[in-house]
C-alpha cells in the first residue's frame, strides 16, 4: 500500500513544501527512510515506530520505506514526526488516503505518542493555503498561530489517536479564538516620561523620520536606554502586510507568543553585547534568524557599543546596507530579512566622563583606545551622532510638560509620507537611503548654500561620505518643516549632529 502526506519546511522565513511518502510492501522487516535527510529526521523512525507501538496501532512485520520528496532538498528539524506517522498509518489502512489528501500536516511526535509543538507554523501554512490547501493538521500548541492564517481549517492534535479521529473524520476544527483587528496592544513606553532630554528628543524624532541610524554617547546614568525603548513607539504603526512578515520571522524562532495573534508593535532587541556573531546574524544547526531579523521593522539597541566584539559588530555591515542577511552553510544558504533602524549607545571613555576633564580619569591614550574600539566603517553607516548629557536638577522637576509620542509620531507619520511620495517608483523610500549618485539630485542647494558648505568642507575636515551624510539629515530636516527645499538651518542642524562625531573620532580612521 501507498499514501502520500503533504508538510513542509523552512527555509529562511520561507515554507518549502514537502511531501512525505510510504509504500509498505512484503519482504523483509524493515523501516527505511530516504530523501537527503539530516540526521534528527533519520531519528524520526524510532520515534514514530516507537510512539505507534505504545499507542496500540499493531504495524505487521512488512517492508515499510518512507521516501521525502523533493530529494535535492535537505531536510532538518522535527516537524516530520507527524507526517511521517500519518503516512504509516495510511500506508497500513488505518486511515483512507483520500481524507489524508486534503491536509496540511507538521507536528513532533514524543516516544509516547504525544504531539509537540514546532517552529515555524505560521510560514508553513500560509504557505499551504497559497497552494490551495484548506485543512491543516497541527499541534494542539501551535493552533493559535494556524488559526492567523484566514480561510483555513485547523484541526488541532494532543496526540496520534486525536490524528487518526479526525483523518477518519471524527474530529472537530478549532475556530480563530480571537478577532485579530481588535487585539490589545500592550503598554507603549512614553516619551512623556522622559524629563529634559529635548535636544535628544529632537534627535531622536529626525533620526526615525528619515530613518537614520543614530547613536548616543553619553555619561552613565544619562538615560540612553531609557530614551532608546521608547524609540519604537514613534514610529508609524506597522501596516498588515508587515505584521504578517514580522509575525513569521518570530514564528520560526518560536517566539510568536501564544494567543497573542499577529505581531502588533514594533520590535526593540536589546542584545547584549556577549552575544556570539551568530545570535546576532542568525544560523545554527536548525537555523533561525539572529537578534537583526528579530529587529525587523523596529529598532536594534546595542548598549556599550565598545563592549560588543569587533567581529561581532561587523556583521552588521551586509544588513545595513541590503536590509537583509545571507547565511552560507555547508549544504544550503538562507536569506533573513533585517530592515531595522540602529540606535547604539557607548559611554565617551572607560569612567564615563571624557569630556569633562574634571570628572574624567581616563588618560588620552585611553580614550583613543576606547572609540577605536568602533570602527569607522560602522560610524560611517550612522547618520546621527548626538551626545546624551546627565540631566540637569531643574529638569528632573520639570514634570508634566514633556509631549506624548503619540504626538511626535503623528509628524514622524506626516513626515515619511512626503518621502514615500517623492520616492515612489525608487527601489528606497527614506532619505537615509538616498544612493550616493542620487543625492544632488534629491538634496539641492543654492548658490549661497553651495558656498556655505564648501568652507564647512574644508573647515569641518569632511569626506565625501560625512558630506553626504550631512545632506541626507538636511534632507529630513526640511521634510520635517514640509519645505521641498533644504534650507541653512537644515544644514546647519543637520552640521551638529556631525559635530559632535568629529569631537570624538576627529582624526581616527
Ligand atoms: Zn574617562
Amino acid at each position: 500500500m501507498y499514501s502520500i502526506v503533504s508538510t513542509a519546511i523552512i527555509h529562511g522565513i520561507q515554507s518549502v513544501p514537502i511531501s512525505v511518502e510510504a509504500d509498505v510492501s512484503d519482504g523483509l522487516p524493515v523501516f527505511e527512510m530516504v530523501g537527503f535527510l539530516a540526521s534528527e529526521v533519520q531519528e524520526a523512525k524510532e520515534r514514530v515506530r516507537t510512539a505507534l507501538k505504545n499507542c496500540g496501532f499493531a504495524l505487521p512485520p512488512k517492508h515499510i520505506t518512507i521516501n521525502f520528496t523533493p530529494a535535492n532538498i535537505r531536510k532538518s528539524g522535527s516537524g516530520f514526526d507527524l507526517p511521517v506517522a500519518v503516512a504509516v498509518l495510511t500506508a497500513f489502512g488505518y486511515i483512507r488516503q483520500e481524507m489524508v489528501r486534503e491536509y496540511f500536516v507538521a507536528g513532533e511526535v514524543g516516544l509516547n505518542g504525544k504531539v509537540q509543538p514546532v517552529n515555524g507554523i505560521l510560514p508553513m501554512v500560509a504557505e499551504a493555503k497559497e497552494r490551495g490547501m484548506k485543512k491543516c493538521m497541527v499541534p494542539w500548541e501551535n493552533a493559535g498561530e494556524a488559526a492567523l492564517v484566514s480561510d483555513m481549517q485547523v484541526f488541532a492534535v494532543k496526540n496520534l489517536a486525536d490524528a487518526v479521529n479526525i483523518l477518519n473524520g471524527n474530529g472537530e476544527y478549532f475556530d480563530t479564538p480571537y478577532n485579530i483587528e481588535e487585539m490589545q496592544t500592550g503598554r507603549i513606553l512614553d516619551f512623556a516620561d522622559v524629563s529634559g532630554q529635548v535636544l535628544v528628543k529632537r534627535a531622536c524624532e529626525t533620526a526615525v523620520s528619515g530613518m537614520h541610524n543614530l547613536l548616543f554617547v553619553g555619561p552613565p546614568g544619562a538615560g540612553k536606554t531609557m530614551i532608546a525603548e521608547r524609540i519604537p513607539g514613534i514610529l508609524p504603526s506597522l501596516n498588515t502586510k508587515e505584521r504578517m512578515e514580522l509575525s513569521k520571522i518570530y514564528s520560526v524562532c518560536g517566539l510568536l507568543e501564544h494567543k497573542r495573534g499577529l505581531m502588533q508593535e514594533r520590535p526593540f532587541r536589546a542584545p547584549h553585547h556577549t552575544i556570539t556573531p551568530q545570535g546576532l546574524a542568525g544560523g545554527g544547526a536548525v537555523p533561525k534568524p539572529g537578534e537583526i531579523s528579530l529587529a525587523h521593522k523596529g529598532i536594534l539597541f546595542l548598549d556599550e557599543l565598545t563592549e560588543f566584539q569587533r567581529e561581532t559588530l561587523e556583521i552588521l555591515r551586509q544588513p545595513m546596507e541590503e536590509k537583509k542577511i545571507c547565511i552560507a552553510r555547508l549544504n544550503a544558504s538562507y536569506e533573513y530579512p533585517a530592515d531595522f533602524m540602529l540606535v547604539a549607545a557607548m559611554n565617551p571613555c572607560k569612567c564615563g566622563y571624557y569630556p569633562d576633564m574634571q570628572r574624567c580619569t581616563c588618560t588620552s591614550a585611553a580614550i583613543d583606545r576606547y572609540l577605536r574600539k568602533v570602527s569607522r566603517p560602522l560610524l560611517d553607516r550612522i547618520d546621527i551622532c548626538v551626545e546624551v548629557p546627565q540631566v540637569r536638577f531643574r529638569d528632573l522637576y520639570n514634570t508634566g510638560k514633556s509631549e506624548k509620542s503619540e504626538e511626535i509620531r503623528a509628524r514622524v507619520v506626516r513626515t515619511q509620507e512626503i518621502q514615500k511620495m517623492r520616492y515612489r517608483g525608487e527601489n528606497f523610500c527614506f532619505n537615509s537611503h538616498i544612493p550616493s549618485s542620487r543625492i544632488f539630485e534629491y538634496c539641492k542647494l543654492d548658490k549661497k548654500q553651495e558656498i556655505y558648505m564648501e568652507q564647512m568642507y574644508d573647515k569641518l575636515n569632511l569626506t565625501a561620505r560625512t558630506y553626504h551624510k550631512i545632506l541626507r539629515v538636511a534632507r529630513t530636516l526640511a521634510d520635517m518643516d514640509e519645505s521641498e527645499q533644504i534650507k541653512m538651518s537644515h544644514l546647519n542642524e543637520a552640521l551638529c549632529y556631525r559635530n559632535i562625531d568629529k569631537k570624538f573620532w576627529e582624526g581616527m580612521d
